[in-house]
């Protein structure tokens, strides 16, 4: 079987087949780089490093193209509000982004910056002015006259056609033909940041961006475009007018979104206190590993409610499978071989491989792994109990399906401790000591503190105790072990040694 993929294009799930052969050109759309990115952007991305992973393990040479929103109102407005170039605003959260990419084992794609492509952005709508589907209003701002695209629609199956073009929703948008018609580009307005271009100063549109920075990557028709399900409509159903009506050709072919990922069954909100970046959960001391598998056990197409009995679950699921292949590496079982093993090892990745294969069924591939594990396990139960049914030759087909499943979960390599201590630092660096767990602590352990940094520690300690404030003062101790250091109460007072 090949790979059959969900098509929000067509409604249906469909075989996948690349226009160039055994070449996938792919492009996902990025963060808006205004702030941390939370665990639902990260459900997405991670749904699409899935994909990405399993195209390449299928045999497919994959161009994967994500772009960062470096650009947008947000970001004008902030960096306008904080007195700092565009540039100088977003350097911060891209970073933050990479960074947190990286702690989720996330593969990097071939990025590509909004602000590095303005100048491309302003060619591209001269050309749809030129063809009729743009036109600019007095103030400069120009806006795609949407009656040009009898298809509109077609991507988010809305039916544009009895829509009253007087329910006129922003009053700022007066200037435009009909109300449906949306900004390719925006007049400067005093005090933001803006581009000298050939159609004058001013800022992209967001979906202008992703049009133009697709077709110059990846050509005016490619395979796959992918993104959050709230994208489709209006973001990804504008790209496909903006850039159909330029090349005459079909824009995207497959279009993939991932369902929003909801917090103990409730949308994600700040006022609801139930809004986590990554960095949030590992301050609570829940390992990058857990939150990978939590993010990925749930098909891309279900919705995924993230809860924290969930993360714990995931955290065990991630300790079983390492714990598994420790098991197998660590014991030195007699030689010979067991066909039945390497029969099972065949068949788990034959499972895995049909899982994905139905549009990336992830909680099947799983569950295909973890019976391999449930049925080894006990026959190497019995093979410790004395029996001889296990064999040193059948330990390389078993990691061989381990090693499969890794190259799509990404989750068996036990790089938790550096990455949460990594956190660890950066929470210290921005001053949010107050919200490093003692798990974290105890998780990312042995940070060497200075004699200093100690002697401090405990003056801290104390003062806490003595207001009887126990939280901290317990946090602190914690903390203090988890480095290495043990603080003994004599009748002298408090005293500290190293491990
Ligand atoms: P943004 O940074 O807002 O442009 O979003 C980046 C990506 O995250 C987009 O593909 C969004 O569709 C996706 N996204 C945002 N919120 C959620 C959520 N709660 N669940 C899943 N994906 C989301
Ligand atoms: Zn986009």
């Amino acid at each position: 079987m090949a790979l059959r993929l969900y098509n929000t294009l067509s409604g249906k799930i469909e075989d996948f087949h690349p226009l160039d052969d055994n070449r996938v050109r792919m492009y996902a759309c990025g963060p808006t780089v205004y702030d941390y990115g939370h665990i639902g952007n990260f459900r997405t991305f991670i749904a699409v490093d899935l994909l990405y992973r399993f195209l390449r393990q299928s045999g497919y040479e994959v161009r994967y193209v994500m772009n960062i929103t470096d650009v947008d109102d947000k970001i004008i407005r902030n960096s306008a509000h904080d007195g700092v170039s565009v540039q100088q605003y977003t350097a911060k959260y891209i970073q933050a982004f990479l960074e947190d990419s990286a702690t989720l084992g996330i593969e990097k794609p071939i990025f590509v910056r909004a602000t590095e492509h303005i100048n491309a952005m302003a060619d591209f709508i001269a050309e749809l002015a030129k063809k009729g589907f743009a036109y600019r209003t007095e103030d400069g701002s120009y806006y795609f006259r949407i009656a040009k695209f009898p298809e509109y629609g077609k991507l988010s199956k809305k039916d544009f056609a009895g829509m009253n073009d007087g329910a006129r929703v922003d009053v700022d948008e007066y200037e435009k033909d009909s109300a449906r018609d949306f900004a390719l580009w925006k007049a400067p307005k005093p005090g933001e940041a803006s581009w000298e271009t050939a159609i004058g100063p001013g800022r992209p549109g967001w979906h202008i961006e992703c049009s133009v920075m697709s077709m110059e990557e990846l050509g005016p028709s490619f395979d796959l475009h992918a993104g959050g399900e709230d994208l489709i409509f209006p973001h990804h159903e504008n790209e496909i007018a903006q850039s159909e009506s330029l090349s005459g050709q079909q824009f995207a072919r497959y279009w993939f979104h991932a369902r929003f990922l909801l917090v103990e069954g409730q949308k994600m909100s700040k006022s609801l206190g139930n809004f986590f970046t990554i960095r949030d959960l590992v301050l609570r001391g829940h390992k990058p590993s857990s939150i990978r598998w939590l993010l990925s056990q749930v098909p891309y197409r279900n919705q995924l409610n993230f809860t924290f009995d969930g993360l714990k679950s995931a955290a065990s699921s991630v300790e079983k499978l390492r714990n598994f292949r420790f098991r197998l590496t660590s014991t030195q079982f007699p030689a010979g071989s067991t066909p039945q093993i390497a029969q099972l090892a065949q068949e788990t990745i034959d499972k895995m491989k049909s899982a994905l294969d139905d549009d990336l069924n992830t909680a099947e591939a799983q569950a295909a792994m973890f019976d391999m594990l449930r049925k080894v396990n006990t026959v190497l139960d019995a093979a410790q109990a004395g029996q001889n049914n296990f064999r040193q030759e059948d330990v390389k087909p078993l990691l061989g399906a381990l090693t499969k499943f890794d190259e799509i979960f990404g989750v068996l390599n036990d790089d938790d401790q550096p990455k949460m201590k990594a956190i660890l630092e950066w929470a210290r660096a921005e001053g949010r000591e107050k919200e490093i767990s003692p798990e974290l602590l105890g998780i990312a352990g042995s940070a060497q503190l200075t004699d200093e940094q100690v002697n401090q520690k405990l003056a801290e300690m104390e003062a806490a105790r003595k207001t009887r404030n126990f939280k901290t003062s317990d946090a602190l101790r914690a903390e203090l072990t988890g480095a290495g250091i043990i603080v003994e109460n004599t009748k002298e007072g408090v005293r500290w040694r190293r491990k």
